[in-house]
């Protein structure tokens, strides 16, 4: 159902959980009205949380973001990325030898704050120290020497293989895409005839998180939540699968010319559409 005013719609709910690149953000900066509607919403005592599948930097450098982009109210504690779930996994797993990743130095850090030593996957030089291999992000490496050198590491090994986020392709300017970490695992995963394991949206850990962490202060229901993005794949599928409504935005991945289209051929329906949360 097309919905008139995202901020109308918003007032039905109690808590609101927003997807960042495409929602809150877009190629050229922050979505027109977004700050406002945040403010607005969090005066009136709606709680929000930011769930994102950004496992290239941590909660506080997103959050300094979204202040250089006018969203002053967002706090660390807001943010829920799906490294932080990637991290959580490894602190429970991994409690010997090290950790090789793929990504910058910056992604590395969930790695560390997991308590595990991290090692770029390039400066492997002992294969067996290692005890687990993390994607974390799409930059900071060579993608021809490193990529084989991940397959080389882990082809014969049985260690746990994480993608800490999900998404096979982010959208860039002028309408185009490029492959992103998920779509990278993807890749690698498809040549080895192996499935890793995936952390971020569509899968529960993070609706769980985010739920766990709003009745931290006061009680919710599920009834009570919104989840706002502007993926169906990821977004719309992981709010509708956890349970809560959902509503799809235009003003990111999926255009306002194909929207009917795509959620008749993925057969992902949201409960509500609005052209963007500015609206
Ligand atoms: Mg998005």
């Amino acid at each position: 159902m097309k919905t008139d005013s995202f901020l109308t719609l918003a007032r039905r709910f109690r808590a609101i959980f927003f997807d960042s690149y495409g929602v809150l953000k877009v190629a050229g900066g922050k979505v027109e009205g977004g700050p406002e509607l945040i403010e607005t919403l969090r005066n009136e005592g709606i709680e929000i949380r930011v769930l994102t599948n950004d496992s290239s930097r941590s909660q506080s450098n997103q959050a300094t973001r979204f202040r250089e982009l006018g969203y002053q109210s967002i706090r660390s504690s807001d943010i829920i990325t799906s490294g932080m779930m990637a991290k959580l996994f490894l602190k429970e797993k991994i409690t010997s030898g090290k950790v090789a990743y793929l990504g910058t130095e910056a992604s590395a850090r969930y790695v560390l704050d997991a308590g595990c030593e991290a090692v770029a996957v390039s400066e492997v030089t002992n294969p067996d120290e290692i005890s687990g291999m993390v994607f974390l992000d799409d930059e900071g490496f060579d993608w021809n020497t490193d990529l084989n050198a991940v397959i080389n590491l882990i082809r014969n090994r049985n260690i746990p293989t994480i993608v800490a986020n999900t998404d096979y392709l982010y959208p860039t300017a002028g309408g185009k895409v490029a492959l992103a970490t998920g779509g990278i695992a993807r890749l690698v995963e498809s040549v080895l005839g192996r499935k890793f394991l995936h952390f971020g949206k569509p899968d529960t850990q993070m609706f769980n998180y985010a739920f766990e962490d709003i009745n931290l202060t006061d009680s919710f229901a599920k009834r009570d939540v919104l989840m706002v993005g502007d993926t169906l794949g990821t977004d719309i599928i992981g709010g509708n699968k956890f349970g809560i409504q959902t509503c799809l935005v235009l003003s990111g991945n999926t255009s306002a010319k194909n929207y009917n289209q795509d959620i008749v051929r993925t057969g992902i329906g949201p409960d509500f559409v609005v052209e963007s949360i500015g609206t």
